[in-house]
């Protein structure tokens, strides 16, 4: 699900030599993997071992500013992956049917039939639904920026450890006149959508380099998880800043509130233990990496290790949330120590379609 395509493969026939100008047959291989981006700066090209070495003093810079490029651009579709999957492995909807109109999905919920306080509150993903990729991850990532954050805040400090200068987040609205969209669709066809607002995240890499990371921007038709900040920038009316780690508190000051939103919110919760001690197992059977690691071993490697870690994540959360976690409102309500019939009682409990 790794959006951020990496470079092509080196092919001879179209480079010279950046030292003698001669027909190159090789890029740098150290940066050569890099995913090229709007800037067209890439990796340099050389003939043969000689040039690369009396060229190696010039090229270092950009050598050492692609490689952190690189990094940050692992880090990012990385975290996108494992959240896609997080969602996918913790679905709360019961979802019907998707459709298109006027560049817009409408995720239809059988809205005819509520959940039961003793009937899972888990769903298994709609994947027959999802017309390709673009609109599965568009589903996935639907209203879940400050959740996705939440949840995969622990990793991103781990996958970002020494590698920024600056790191917070930020607050947009999102320009949407030519892309596709995802909402949610209520009875008769009303559309679930009080708020545009969009939380991203904003990394100045000690190159002096500065990205937007958006792990949930398919809702809006942004795919991409790291995108330059001012190309970012164009495609939203306005940012507002905040520090790194808001959106996480945002969560976890939701969740002190013994609401009907909040008992809800526990689902993720019980997932997000899971996933904890998941992706920790993962990286332990692949050998033993850390996350900084990981996002620095020599491309092939780095390829087959995320495989093997999303896989492995991917069937622990699927094993382990029906074996560990409470499915039903009611079990939930237990564990968490909620009063359940004060909770029945609140107007959200006939809006979410909750019945005994
Ligand atoms: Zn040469
Ligand atoms: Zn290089």
């Amino acid at each position: 699900m790794a959006s951020t395509a990496p470079a092509d493969p080196p092919s001879s026939g179209s480079h010279a030599c950046a030292h003698c100008g001669a027909l190159a047959v090789f890029a740098c291989p150290v940066c050569r993997d890099t995913p090229r981006l709007d800037d067209k700066v890439e990796s340099k090209w050389y003939c043969d071992a000689y040039c690369q070495t009396a060229d190696w003093p010039d090229h270092r810079p950009l050598c050492k500013k692609l490689i952190a490029r690189r990094r940050l651009s692992r880090a990012a579709d990385f975290v996108q992956s494992l959240w896609y999957i997080f969602k996918e492995e913790s679905n709360d909807h019961r979802v019907v049917d998707i459709t298109l109109k006027d560049s817009v999905y409408h995720v239809h919920g059988d809205v005819a039939s509520p959940h039961r306080l003793d009937k899972s509150y888990r769903f298994p993903f709609p994947n027959k639904l999802m017309l390709d990729e673009s609109v599965k991850q568009a589903v996935l990532a639907h209203t879940m920026c400050c959740h996705a954050f939440y949840h995969m805040h622990d990793t991103i400090v781990q996958l970002l450890k020494d590698l920024y200068d600056d790191v917070s987040e930020a607050s947009v609205v999102v320009k949407n006149e030519c892309k596709k969209r995802c909402v949610r669709s209520l009875i008769g066809g009303q559309v679930d959508e009080v708020d545009y607002r969009h939380h991203i995240m904003k990394v100045k890499l000690k190159s002096g380099e500065v990205y937007a990371i958006d792990i949930t921007g398919a809702q809006y038709g942004f795919h991409r998880a790291m995108v330059p900040w001012a190309e970012y920038m164009s495609t939203i009316h306005g940012a507002q800043n905040y520090a790194f780690g808001t959106a996480r508190d945002v969560i976890r000051e939701r969740l002190r509130v013994r609401d009907l939103e909040s008992l809800l919110e526990r689902y993720n919760e019980e997932t997000g233990l899971v996933f904890k001690t998941t992706l920790t197992e993962a990286l332990w059977l692949a050998g033993g990496l850390s996350l900084p690691r990981l996002i620095r071993l020599p491309e092939p490697a780095f390829r087959e290790k995320q495989t093997q870690i999303l896989r492995h994540v991917q069937a622990g959360l699927h094993n382990a949330t029906e074996l560990s976690c409470p499915v039903t409102i009611r079990q939930l309500a237990v564990k968490h120590n909620y009063n359940l019939s004060a909770i029945m009682r609140q107007r959200g409990s006939r809006i979410i379609g909750i019945a005994s």
